[in-house]
């Protein structure tokens, strides 16, 4: 059987020299020492001046939203995980789709100023696939009519633009670092920003609102999470170098193999690294995806059609808006299995499958 991805395990012995300390300091959530530990190592390892390390990624969103104050219309993209979405209705605010470029698979920033009305206050983007969005376009557009501007980087951990960290735009950016995404801490999430005085706030959000014992400084929530978590982190981040290598091997061979295959690719942006998250690919039409995704069923492989529907018109608390670019993607593309252990021979399975049925 092979998953569409498998979340990384480290060395068992690697994460249990973390749990003696754990043991010994009985210290077990709360910001302790290996939480705060990991929010340096990270800090270095992505170069970035601040981050928060929070209970997820939709936790990280919402203290994004609640930390810049935003209300009224967020403008947001409909190829994203639902999450993205909504936090913004969670947040009592309301999203309004733009539709995506069809190269970047990322909203199109040509299309956002005909979406801005007086109620609108912020862009809240997703950088889909780890791609970078067009972070030039989008501050243009934002300070022009001053909006504020959210990065949801669920994606992104570790990529680059103009050799800056793509977590350095917009106003806040958050990370994701659940078990399937690229690199994980079982559960958790990143809050990075600039400014420091945005971050103080954040700090004081994400546990509660406290100010010291017995003062509040603003409103809060539970943010936090915990050394189990933290310890994860700090292991998995020893892994990075090794799962990235493997990862753009896999990457490679796929590009190889399907060279010939009449399918669409992300158009990365020009000044990106990148970081070989997911493998997604358009096919031709919904009815040649629904027949790949059969035939790799039946070799027990399997892949994911992810993003699909678009959040656009499948959202029950939300009216149905037309977006045509998204619709027409979502319903062709897949992400095919992409995870550290993946063998080469079994990309070339894949891919033998693939040319198969396209040829049939
Ligand atoms: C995974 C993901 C999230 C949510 O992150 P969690 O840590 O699972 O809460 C948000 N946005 C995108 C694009 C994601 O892929």
């Amino acid at each position: 059987m092979i998953p569409v991805t498998k979340p990384f395990l480290p060395p068992q012995e690697e994460y249990n020299k973390h749990l003696q300390g754990i043991w010994k300091r009985q210290w077990l959530t709360n910001m302790g020492p290996l939480a705060s530990d990991l929010e340096m190592r990270l800090k270095n390892y992505l170069s970035v001046d601040h981050l928060l390390f929070v209970t997820n990624g939709t936790v990280a969103l919402q203290m994004a939203i609640r930390a810049l104050d935003l209300k009224g219309e967020i403008i947001t993209t409909p190829f994203s995980f639902v999450a993205t979405t909504s936090s913004i209705v969670w947040e009592g605010c309301k999203p309004v789709f733009v539709d995506i470029d069809k190269d970047s698979l990322n909203i199109d920033p040509n299309k956002i100023e005909s979406a801005i009305t007086e109620n609108t206050s912020a862009i809240l983007a997703t950088h889909v696939y780890g791609n970078p969005c067009d972070v030039a376009a989008i501050e243009k557009i934002a300070k022009k009519h001053h909006l504020k501007v959210i990065y949801d980087g669920a994606h992104a951990f570790g990529v680059q633009v103009n050799d800056k960290s793509i977590f350095d735009y917009g106003d806040i950016s958050i990370c994701s670092l659940h078990a399937t995404k690229l690199y994980h801490s079982i559960e958790g999430g990143l809050v990075i920003t600039k400014d420091t005085a945005l971050l103080k706030k954040l700090a004081f959000m994400r546990n509660f609102g406290f100010d010291g014992p017995e003062a509040f400084a603003e409103l809060g929530l539970n943010g936090k999470n915990s050394e189990f978590h933290a310890a994860m982190g700090l292991v998995n981040l020893n892994f990075i170098q090794e799962i990235h290598n493997n990862r753009k091997k896999i990457v490679d061979r796929y590009d190889e193999k399907l060279k010939d295959y009449k399918a669409i690719k992300q158009i990365w942006h020009k000044e990106g690294s990148q970081n070989y998250a997911y493998y997604p690919i358009v096919v031709e039409s919904e009815e040649l995806l629904h027949k790949c995704i059969d035939t790799l069923k039946l070799n027990e492989i399997f892949v994911r059609r992810y993003f699909y529907p678009s959040l656009s018109n499948i959202l029950p608390y939300l009216e149905s808006v037309e977006m045509p670019i998204t619709e027409d993607i979502s319903k062709r593309i897949m992400c095919l299995p992409l995870f550290h252990d993946l063998t080469l021979e079994e990309v070339d399975l894949i891919c033998r499958l693939m040319l198969r049925v396209q040829n049939n």
